[in-house]
């Protein structure tokens, strides 16, 4: 008779398709999460080292209950006056410098891109867009065309041009100058827009070029980029989703990490800790073309029970410290890291900054080789010893560690002594 296991995957292979994926050779069946780990059906627990979206902790109760009492008072969409949006808006506009004054609320990163990008087009007049060569900005039609993953940028629209992802590791610049050298290929992509008849709109970057191999921009980049795009016309448009609600352990923006203000930020994934909000802060001026056109409505962005979720997140993030907590823990892992590092030949680099850590692993640390299947190895092998990680980059040669805030240095000392037995263990 099939196990409960085997009918799972195949209930789920006949119910979801094959577009729906699977995370390992070996999946999971997870039914419960707390803190930092997560338990499967037979009880056993595993250290989250991957899920940025339970932010302050797989089912903080401070979250869980704010949803709760607000699902049993009242949930309505936003065309009532409701002191929950505006409560949160304030706290989040708070956390921006002035300039970014106003909130719009959706329910997915997706929606946010989405959003930005009309905000960007009908502020500007124009419709091109610039990003960055392996980045993921959502599912929906208008993100999909700027989906740039290397293996499909012959067939991007002609709206949409690349700019090499600042790479300062393998990439063609890796000095004091690279910023400024990496934003400059903005030229060039602006170029290649007015030569196909085309004005352009905006410039989107994941602000940790999480796809792009989990790149902190070098110094200056953001800033020059912003001032390239502006001197075009063009607004910056800053996709937090990702490394966004102090996860970057120095600034609670990734965006902070330069000194300039993005025209557009969006966000997602951890500003809920799972439940679905998601949003984009702009300036005021911005939305007047979008008002004036279609004006804007969500049935499920920004209801009561989203915004008390997410101002519980707030909540978590500012009585337990989080953000300092993913400064020390995540030196803490950078350190342990590159202690592995002299005892591992593979491991290539560390980079990263707070608790989004990025572990390239090579075959070869001179040429910088990308060790493929050794990665994909590593990450099964760390899942079959209870660590869940998973891989990421332009070649997914790194193992992203990226878990809740909570995570303790125990927790990170856990970690490092199961990776340096993978380490030493899988061999291709
Ligand atoms: N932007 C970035 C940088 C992302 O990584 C993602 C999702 O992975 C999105 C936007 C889209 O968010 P969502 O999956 O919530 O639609």
């Amino acid at each position: 008779m099939a196990s409960d296991f085997e009918n799972l995957l195949t209930r789920r292979q006949k119910l979801l398709g094959t577009t729906y994926q699977l995370f390992y050779d070996d999946p999971v069946h997870i039914v419960r999460g707390e803190g930092v780990w997560l338990y499967d059906a037979s009880g056993r627990k595993y250290l989250d080292m991957y899920n940025n979206v339970p932010h302050v902790g797989h089912c903080h109760p401070h979250v869980v209950d704010a949803i709760c009492e607000q699902a049993r008072t009242l949930n309505t969409h936003t065309r009532y006056l409701h002191e929950n949006i505006l409560d949160y808006a304030e706290r989040l506009v708070d956390k921006f410098p002035a300039a970014l004054d106003t909130a719009i609320f959706c329910c997915t990163g997706s929606e946010a891109s989405e959003l930005a990008l009309r905000i960007a087009r009908t502020a500007t007049g124009g419709t091109g867009v610039i990003v960055t060569d392996f980045a993921y900005h959502g599912n929906s039609q208008a993100c999909d065309d700027i989906d740039s993953e290397e293996n499909r940028l012959d067939a991007l629209p002609d709206h949409v041009a690349t700019v090499p992802t600042p790479d300062c590791y393998r990439g063609e610049h890796r000095g004091e100058d690279a910023g400024e050298r990496y934003a400059e290929y903005i030229r060039d992509a602006l170029e290649l827009l007015d030569s196909r008849g085309i004005k352009p709109a905006a410039f989107i970057v994941d602000t940790i070029m999480s796809s792009g191999g989990v790149m902190v921009p070098p110094p200056a980049y953001l800033s020059t980029a912003a001032a390239i795009v502006r001197e075009a016309g063009a607004l910056f448009i800053a996709d937090e989703v990702q490394p966004g609600f102090g996860r970057m352990g120095k600034h609670f923006w990734g965006f902070e990490v330069d000194e300039f203000v993005p025209d557009i930020v969006t966000l997602g994934k951890p500003m809920g800790n799972g439940h679905p909000i998601a949003g984009v802060v702009v300036r005021r001026e911005l939305l007047a073309g979008l008002a004036k056109s279609s004006g804007y409505f969500n049935t499920f962005g920004g209801n009561p029970v989203s915004c008390a979720a997410a101002s519980a997140v707030l909540d978590v993030i500012e009585d337990e410290g989080l953000q300092q907590n993913a400064l020390e823990v995540g030196q803490h892992l950078v350190d342990g890291l590159w202690k592995l590092a002299e005892k591992h030949e593979c491991i290539g680099d560390v980079r990263g900054t707070g608790l989004f850590l990025g572990l390239e692993l090579v075959s070869d640390r001179e040429r910088r080789t990308p060790a493929i299947e050794l990665t994909s190895m590593v990450v099964n092998d760390l899942r079959n010893r209870g660590v869940l990680t998973g891989t990421t980059g332009t070649h997914d040669n790194l193992v992203k560690l990226r878990s809740p805030m909570v995570l303790s240095r125990d927790d990170a000392d856990y970690m490092l002594g199961i990776l340096d037995e993978s380490l030493g263990h899988v061999t291709l």
